[in-house]
């Protein structure tokens, strides 16, 4: 109460020295004995002095030789709430500093802005501490792929939606982004773009690869995705990860493609193309493939789609796979492969695989 009536404040900068700021004065320690504390003012050759004993001041200062420190300490202000919101937030640094200077026109112009204004250091002259300052915030560019650590909120859009959908591999890592709302309109669309760029693509990784695709009209990116190289497996398993696309190989070497529960079959290759077509006959549903890329997906089946059938089909394999490998009797290999869609839960997707498994 007395240090608020007297207008005294105690403050302790980032090292953790103390000072006093009286009537726009500031103070430094100049012995401490027990209780007792000296404090001198901080201008060089000034006789003000003040006394306290147990934080409570005993004697106070009169007779500086000089004007306060008021601007000194508020220029000291901005300079540390500039640097505050460089390690806090991440507006770019120097429209922090802008915006910061803009502050003081504020309330009102007088004489004491006009003074702080001049005292306060250019930005270019505070470029290296600020930038420092926000160097805490944003972690060290990482020199080699495998370094790279992301975490939230780097992870997520801007309200919280996952933005990073693909994080694969080590030194042949891929990282993808993009949002579920993008996917939905990059899978309806009836051709996908794909360009990769190699100037704005940091160090670490060879190229952002963008796929784009229209949305009522217009070209928009859909997916960002930082690539390590420009092998043809690399946009494969990017674009075919991003678009639930999967490549089935059979025991006698007939390739399938799986897309969202759907069972294709090449119809024809040609060259670097190769156009695919549902299973189901009389289906119109189609794929194409450039270099191994999907340019077209499909849209219109004109029937439910193949989850079912592709299921049992995997339950017949990891029996016949099983009478391979174990020594179980074969009618125990298929009731507890039966028995395992029991588990996570019955559902009318379970009712219609096991109505559609054949008897032992
Ligand atoms: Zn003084
Ligand atoms: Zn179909």
């Amino acid at each position: 109460m007395a240090n608020a009536q007297l207008d005294i404040q105690f403050v302790t900068n980032r090292l953790g020295n103390q000072s006093i700021i009286h009537n726009g004065y500031q103070f430094r320690v100049k012995t401490r004995r027990d209780e007792r504390v000296y404090w001198i003012c901080t201008t060089r050759n000034c006789p003000a002095t003040l006394d306290t004993r147990n934080n409570i001041p005993t004697k106070l200062p009169n007779g500086h030789n000089h004007d306060s420190h008021k601007v000194k300490l508020k220029v000291d202000e901005i300079l540390q709430t500039i640097k505050k919101r460089c390690r806090e937030e991440t507006t770019p640094v120097p429209t922090i500093y802008e915006q910061e200077v803009i502050k003081l026109r504020n309330p009102e112009w007088n004489d004491e802005t006009q003074e702080i204004v001049e005292n306060l250091p250019t930005f270019e002259s505070c470029r290296g501490s600020f930038y420092n300052e926000r160097s805490k915030l944003i972690p060290a560019l990482p020199k080699t792929r495998n370094e790279i650590n992301l975490a939230e909120p780097w992870t997520v859009t801007t309200v919280g939606e996952q933005f990073l959908m693909a994080d694969d591999g080590l030194h042949d890592r891929i990282m993808m982004f993009t949002t579920r709302q993008n996917l939905t309109h990059l899978t309806a669309a009836d051709i996908i773009y794909g360009d990769g760029t190699f100037y704005t693509c940091r160090d670490v990784f060879f190229q952002l690869y963008t796929f784009h695709a229209f949305v009522d009209g217009a070209i928009y990116p859909l997916v960002y995705a930082l690539l390590p190289g420009k092998s043809q497996i690399i946009y494969t398993s990017m674009a075919n990860a991003q678009l639930d696309i999967q490549f089935v190989t059979n025991r006698l070497g007939n390739q399938s493609i799986i897309h969202n529960g759907y069972q294709f079959r090449v119809k024809t290759r040609r060259d670097e193309r190769v156009y695919w077509i549902c299973t189901t006959r009389n289906c119109p549903a189609n794929i194409k493939y450039c270099n191994n890329i999907p340019t077209k997906l499909p849209n219109g089946h004109n029937h439910d789609s193949h989850k079912v059938k592709l299921k049992v089909d995997e339950i017949l394999q990891t029996i016949k796979k099983r009478c391979r490998e174990e020594t179980t009797p074969v009618p125990t290999i298929y009731e507890q492969e039966v028995i395992k869609l029991r588990n996570p839960e019955w559902n009318d997707e379970t009712q219609e695989i096991v109505e559609n498994l054949p008897t032992f």
